[in-house]
């Protein structure tokens, strides 16, 4: 999908009566289920048929990559959503940037409230950002984390996940990619549910190890139905 220059930010479902991709067809089932990151349910405004993503090349995200890529595009199986890996980072051509980071420093400032607070996302494995209006420090940016009902009024032009390879273990491969696609899912506009989804959170052993149809079913409904 192509976007046009410079924008960023913000941060982390039904009926299409049906839909059919890849010989299946989806018909929501479980509307209840449906949590947006956003008041207004603001969507990836390129919508789901084509998602370019971004991975960094830091030397951390050698233990990463893989897996990211692996729990990122789990989304496309058996679905109308489509992430494709891009190696070009430029806004115009990228919907998702990955990266690998700590979540320091200790505090940071919640531009909701206008204070430094504590930061939330210190311990976190990983966590998403959407972005929307006229670009980094412009007046209508708002950085949100997933964990709160967004006031967004539109829909964002960019996702960031990041992910915390001080507290996530380089080790677990299942868990890697578990939260790839836990965070892709916030970046396509949905927030936790405590049904069997990926969104759930925690994430545990017991939640799926990829996207479920509720899940999908549940982007089908932001994009589609609402739209
Ligand atoms: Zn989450």
């Amino acid at each position: 999908m192509k976007k046009i220059l410079v924008g960023f930010m913000l941060l982390i479902s039904i009926v299409l009566f049906s839909m059919s991709s890849s010989g299946l067809t989806y018909h929501f089932t479980d509307n209840n289920s449906l949590k947006t990151m956003g008041t207004f349910s603001p969507r990836l405004s390129g919508g789901i048929s084509t998602v370019y993503y971004y991975i960094n090349n830091y030397s951390t995200m050698s233990q990463y990559a893989s897996d990211l890529i692996s729990g990122i595009e789990s989304w496309n199986s058996n679905s109308a959503i489509n992430f494709t890996q891009t190696t070009v980072y430029w806004n115009s051509v990228c919907d998702v940037k990955v990266y690998d980071c700590d979540l320091l420093p200790a505090q940071i400032y919640n531009p909701d409230v206008n204070k430094i607070v504590n930061n939330p996302f210190k311990t976190c494995y990983a966590y998403a950002k959407l972005w929307y209006g006229g670009g980094p420090g412009a007046s209508n940016n708002k950085g949100y984390e997933f964990v709160s009902e967004l006031p967004a009024t539109g829909d964002y032009w960019l996702g960031e996940i990041f992910i915390n390879y001080k507290v996530l273990p380089s080790s677990n491969s299942s868990m890697k990619k578990q939260v790839a696609a836990h965070e892709a899912g916030h970046v396509l506009g949905l927030n936790h549910i405590n049904l069997l989804s990926i969104m759930n959170d925690p994430l545990t052993t017991s939640s799926p190890a990829t996207p479920t149809n509720t899940d999908k079913n549940n982007v089908y409904d932001l994009y589609y139905a609402r739209w």
